[in-house]
């Protein structure tokens, strides 16, 4: 029986596959942007679960929008359609470029359904040779085959070849690198606005423009992932408005959630199309209860308080991480929009991220890494402002901490 089971981070190790290292305290509550382990002690968190909950831990509007559908319905599949389901494709249409919305799970499978809608694209609009996709190196764009393939760090593919073929990787920020990839053969170009796992690194406005003209002379689709630099994260409500440059798919998952499991691609009616009957499909997409949540994430993050909060709160964090700066000098730079922020470490701490994070943790408060030399920022989008300040607080204490060891 459940009752019995001693549940701890020990029980980790001897029943989870591998392939996580969690940290060694286990959350059982959140409520806003702060958590509780299971010795009731209290961190405020500035990870957001990896950019995810934009909206805080149990945000009454999610609470709401979750209990309400919960005794509604759950899950037809897409035998038949669904209201909730409906009006977040209305309401994403409606806020965005695009006309038609697919919905799946995760931000990998929105990736994998916007690749596998540029290949279709290719095959049936030229030929089965038009099926190249050129990616940037030290992308990330999840982690089914298909999107590690595209996906722009090679630790990521290792031991798992053969892979799909048809991808070439240059430059990001190097719009020459990228040129020299691109051909008649190419059905799209990726990219993320703002490099999220590859270290927090915002795409110059000229790149993306340049990328947005490749695609266009070579018929070949614009692919902008912005599962990270999304749903509001960046004081757009997408990355691409804050650019003003529009792709021809754009892929979206986590803060859209808000915490429950959710991707979406978004396309424009030109190439919807080739996602015809039967070509693709998900079981769980577009399910009743996780539209229903992510309508209720959607209605609140894309007000103008939450975005414009979003760009308030981005500016108290780089007056605090300068300070920070002045107290230690352990950064080189301070990167990223809104509240996707990368504070690269100097080079005494390269290889140390993860060791400000740890002390972080141990101190009362929740920071990721982007690589071993970035520390991340993806809090939730209304963090209040006094959780910010402690947080710094603690913080300071971690750094001190690592500094001293
Ligand atoms: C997290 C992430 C993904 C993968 O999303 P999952 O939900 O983990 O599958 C894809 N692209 C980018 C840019 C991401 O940050």
């Amino acid at each position: 029986m459940a009752d019995h089971i001693t549940v701890s981070r020990d029980l980790f190790d001897e029943v989870m596959v591998p392939n996580y290292a969690p940290g060694p305290i286990v959350p059982v509550k959140g409520q806003g942007s702060r958590v509780w382990d299971q010795e009731g002690k209290e961190y405020i968190d500035f990870a957001g679960g990896i950019a995810v909950t934009a909206l805080g831990h149990c945000h009454p509007a999610m609470v709401k929008a979750l209990q309400d559908q919960s005794e509604k319905l759950w899950h037809v599949a897409n035998v038949l359609t669904n209201e909730p389901a409906l009006r977040l494709a209305k309401k994403l249409t409606d806020l965005t470029f695009a006309d038609k919305v697919f919905f799946c799970n995760s931000g990998a499978e929105a990736n994998e359904a916007a690749f596998k809608l540029a290949r279709r694209y290719g095959y049936d609009r030229f030929s089965e040779q038009k099926n190249e996709i050129v990616s940037c190196k030290r992308s990330f764009h999840g982690r089914t085959l298909f999107t590690v393939s595209v996906g722009g760090q090679l630790k990521y593919r290792e031991g798992f070849t053969p892979a799909p073929e048809g991808i070439k990787h240059g430059e990001f920020n190097d719009l020459e690198s990228i040129r020299a990839l691109v051909g008649d053969n190419t059905c799209a170009i990726v990219v993320e606005p703002i490099q999220g796992e590859g270290g927090i690194v915002p795409a110059d406005k000229a790149f993306l423009e340049g990328l947005r003209q490749l695609a266009t002379d070579h018929q070949a689709l614009l692919v902008f992932d912005e599962v990270q630099s999304g749903a509001g994260r960046t004081g757009s409500l997408y990355a691409y408005q804050h650019y003003g440059v529009t792709p021809d798919i754009l892929t979206t998952a986590k803060a859209m959630g808000g915490g429950i499991p959710i991707g979406a691609m978004l396309v424009s009616d030109a190439y919807a199309k080739h996602l015809a009957i039967g070509t693709h499909g998900s079981t769980y997409g577009g399910n009743p209860l996780a539209c229903a949540v992510a309508e209720a994430v959607m209605d609140e993050i894309s007000s103008d308080a939450v975005l414009s909060g979003v760009r308030q709160k981005h500016q108290l964090f780089k007056e605090h991480f300068n300070q920070l700066q002045s107290e230690f000098d352990v950064f080189t730079e301070v990167r990223g929009e809104g509240l996707l922020l990368g504070i690269e470490l100097a080079e005494a701490w390269h290889g140390k991220a993860k060791d400000f994070v740890n002390a972080a943790l141990q101190e009362g408060v929740m920071i990721l890494v982007a690589g071993p030399n970035v520390l991340r920022f993806a809090p939730s989008l209304i963090i209040p402002d006094e959780d910010i300040q402690e947080g710094v607080n603690r913080l300071r204490r971690a750094i001190e901490r690592v500094v001293a060891a």
